[in-house]
């Protein structure tokens, strides 16, 4: 459903990804780990040409973008199949809740207010969040916001959901509650793909992990593989580093 192929990205002369390949099916979870600074979300965002990558070509359902002919429509159709959670949720300020998930279902997918405020509701309840729909971002703890984050994508009804560390900005307390949200999410079925530090998590809620350094994939493998019997060194460095 989702192929990159041969991903590799530059910022000026510092190479990120160094040509990476991966094939994600319908209703996979996947999982990217690695050390800080291994490209992780660089390849996340490169799977939207939020980042363009600079070789490579990205395949999501029935479209292909080829980093060297990718043209602004291209981009746009890839980015209407694709929904991101941003680690700093990235709300609009001025917007209550309702109106920021309510705006790409008018502006993008051209829905009447109408039935953008009943498709806002409904992934609102699904977020547990009903009772917050007229709050402004400021009234909200972190966790919510980043519910609010979630339920925006989730309305876009996408076919892969992006996540990109999105509770390393949370405080302690309040991380249990969004991965409470990603998992009853990930049990519809819907396909995603998450870059996290929460290993524990990763592990439960992935049916698919990838261990990435120095912008390679080391190994990827079912979370037993990878977290009970990993083959590669840097896999087994990396994880008695943070277990
Ligand atoms: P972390 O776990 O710390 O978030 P990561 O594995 O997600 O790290 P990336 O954020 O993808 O890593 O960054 C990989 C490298 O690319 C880093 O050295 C970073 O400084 C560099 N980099 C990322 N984005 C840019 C950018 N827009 N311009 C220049 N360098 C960048």
């Amino acid at each position: 459903m989702i192929s990159l192929r041969n991903i590799q990205k530059s910022f000026g002369k510092q190479n990120v990804l160094n040509g990476i390949n991966l094939n994600v099916n319908k209703g996979d979870v996947v999982a990217i780990l690695g050390p800080s600074g291994s490209g992780k979300t660089t390849l996340l965002r490169c799977i939207n040409f939020l980042e363009r990558p600079t070789v490579g070509e990205v395949t999501i359902g029935d479209l292909t973008v080829n980093c060297k002919r990718a043209n602004k429509q291209d981009i746009m159709k890839l980015r209407k199949k694709t929904g991101m959670v941003f680690q700093h949720y990235n709300l609009f300020k001025h917007k209550t809740v309702l109106e920021n998930i309510m705006e790409g279902l008018v502006i993008v997918q051209k829905l009447s207010k109408d039935e953008a405020k009943v498709k806002s509701l409904e992934v609102l309840e699904k977020v547990g969040l009903a009772d917050k729909v007229d709050a402004y971002p400021s009234q909200l703890s972190g966790g919510q916001q980043q519910r609010v984050g979630i339920a925006r994508a989730l309305a876009l009804n996408p076919e892969v959901i992006l996540f990109d560390e999105p509770t390393s900005a949370l405080d302690p307390e309040l991380v249990g509650e969004v991965l409470e949200v990603i998992r009853n999410i990930a049990r519809e079925g819907i396909t995603m793909v998450i870059v996290t530090h929460e290993m524990g998590f990763a592990r439960e809620v992935s049916n698919h992990v990838i261990f990435m350094d120095e912008g390679v994939i080391v190994e990827e493998g079912n979370p037993t593989e990878i977290f009970t019997n990993p083959r590669e060194h840097r896999t087994k460095q990396f994880l008695k580093r943070i277990t």
